[in-house]
């Protein structure tokens, strides 16, 4: 989604969009982008610099780490980014660098700005460090591979791998 920078009033300018799933080519086999995107936000100027704030909704399918199934993952995350022009010079603002330390830093080109960069970033930083379908996901057996959700598959050494079963295993290994 495109803002004419002349367009933004002085006043705050409110909006709320909802951008194509296809638009931010979020498509990986293991994170996909299943909804459109619902951005709620809010623009200021204050000279040249323009300060974006908001929230973002949709959904992203997931496949999870231990049970390698996929699933579904709701994003309700904010937004925020400061959008300032770039010069040509090729010089940067030094008050710019110094206020640089909590909020992203967009350069924009010309007349009007992109938000849509700004929600594809902040969408993938939505993801949890390691992801998984649910905090009680049981894996998969390490025996059979089956997965451990939907139900027992009466291996011997059924269950996900425990690093002291592992050393019981190869104590039984030595003996057999
Ligand atoms: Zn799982
Ligand atoms: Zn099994």
């Amino acid at each position: 989604m495109f803002f004419a920078v002349d367009e933004i009033p002085d006043a705050d300018l409110n909006f709320t969009v909802t951008e194509k799933k296809e638009d931010f080519e979020i498509e990986h086999p293991d994170c996909s982008l299943i909804q459109d995107v619902e951005v709620a936000g809010t623009l200021s100027k204050s000279g040249k610099d323009i300060y974006l704030s908001g929230k973002i909704k949709t959904e992203l399918r997931l496949l999870c780490s231990r049970c390698l199934e996929s699933f579904q993952f709701p994003v309700d995350c904010e937004l925020k980014s400061h959008f300032v022009p770039r010069e040509e010079t090729g010089t940067e603002h030094p008050e710019i660098e110094l206020s640089a330390s909590d909020i992203e830093i967009e350069y924009y080109d010309g007349d009007r700005i992109d938000i849509n960069p700004s929600v594809h970033d902040q969408i993938l930083l939505a993801l949890p460090f390691v992801v998984v379908c649910g905090d009680n996901c049981k894996g998969l057996c390490v025996e059979c591979g089956n997965n451990l959700n939907k139900g027992r598959c009466g291996c011997a050494n059924e269950g996900p791998v425990d690093p002291r079963l592992e050393v019981l295993r190869s104590l039984k290994e030595k003996l057999k």
